[in-house]
C-alpha cells in the first residue's frame, strides 16, 4: 500500500503568530488520527516553532526550500544540515514558483536533491508543465525531462525518501484544476516512466501527489484516481477547515 499523504505548501504566507494558530487549529480539527499523512511547510523563520507547536502531533514539518551547498558564501541561503539541526527531515524541492521567479533548473534541481539525499530528508519533488506545453501536446515529453535530468540519477534505495508531486503550472493558484482524468493520465505515465527506468516494484512504491487549484469541493474526485495517492495543497492549505476537508477526501 503506497502512503497516502496531504501536504500543505503555505508558501510566504503567515508570520509567527499567525503560524502558531494555524497550527493549533489544525491539531484541533483533524485530531490525533488523520486520514493520511499530513505535511505542512511553513516558512523558514517558522519552521523552528511548527516543530514546537507540533511536538505531540503526527503532523510532519517541511521546509520550502534549500540550498544545495553543505555551507559557505552564500547570503541569505538555508543547507540541509541546517534545516536537520532544528528537526527538519522533509523538503519541497523544484517547485513550480522556485523554477519560474528563481531560475531553478533541472540540473540544479539534481545537485538540491543529492545535498539533500545526503542528510536523509524525504524530498517532495515537484514537477509539471506548462499551458503552452499542454496546448502543443508536450505535456508528457516535458514531465518525462523534469524527472529524468532532475531525480533519475538517484539509487533504488533512494525512492524510499521521495515523494512526487505533479503539478501542471496552469492550474497553480489559477482556480483551474486538471481534471481527474487528466490528473490520473498523466500520474499513470509518470509511474510507467519510473517502472521503465528503475522496475514496477519501485514504481508501485513511490506516492505521486496531485497539486493546482485543490480545493474541499474537487479534492474527493481528484484523490479517488487509482495513481493519485494524495495532494500538495497551496491556498487551501492556509485555512484549517478547508485543509482538514483535503485530508479528510482522502
Ligand atoms: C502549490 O503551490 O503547490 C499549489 C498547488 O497551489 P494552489 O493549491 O494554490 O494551486
Amino acid at each position: 500500500m503506497r502512503k497516502k499523504i496531504v501536504a500543505g505548501n503555505w508558501k510566504m504566507n503567515n508570520n509567527l503568530t499567525e503560524t502558531r494558530t494555524l497550527l493549533s487549529e489544525l491539531k484541533t480539527k483533524l485530531g490525533t488520527t488523520p486520514q493520511a499523512k499530513v505535511i505542512v511547510a511553513p516558512t523558514f523563520t517558522n519552521l523552528q516553532s511548527a516543530i514546537e507547536e507540533l511536538s505531540s502531533s503526527e503532523i510532519i514539518v517541511a521546509a520550502q526550500n534549500m540550498h544545495q551547498a553543505k555551507n559557505g558564501a552564500y547570503t541569505g541561503e538555508i543547507s540541509a544540515n541546517m534545516l536537520k539541526s532544528i528537526g527538519i527531515e522533509t523538503v519541497i524541492l523544484g517547485h513550480s514558483e522556485r523554477r519560474a521567479y528563481f531560475g531553478e533548473t533541472d540540473e540544479l534541481l539534481a545537485e538540491k536533491v543529492n545535498a539533500a539525499l545526503e542528510h536523509q530528508m524525504t524530498i517532495i519533488f515537484c514537477f509539471g508543465e506548462e499551458l503552452k506545453d499542454r496546448k502543443n501536446s508536450n505535456h508528457f515529453a516535458v514531465v518525462a525531462g523534469q524527472l529524468t535530468k532532475g531525480l533519475f540519477h538517484i539509487k533504488d534505495a533512494d525512492w524510499d525518501n521521495i515523494v512526487l508531486a505533479y503539478e501542471p503550472v496552469w492550474a497553480i493558484g489559477t482556480g483551474e484544476t486538471a481534471s481527474p482524468e487528466q490528473a490520473q493520465e498523466m500520474h499513470e505515465f509518470i509511474r510507467e516512466t519510473i517502472a521503465d527506468t528503475y522496475g514496477q516494484a519501485i514504481a508501485d512504491k513511490v506516492s505521486i501527489l496531485y497539486g493546482g487549484s485543490v480545493k474541499p469541493g474537487n479534492a474527493e474526485e481528484i484523490f479517488a484516481k487509482p495513481d493519485v495517492d494524495g495532494g500538495l495543497i497551496g491556498g487551501a492549505s492556509l485555512d484549517a477547515e478547508s485543509f482538514t476537508t483535503i485530508t479528510n477526501a482522502i
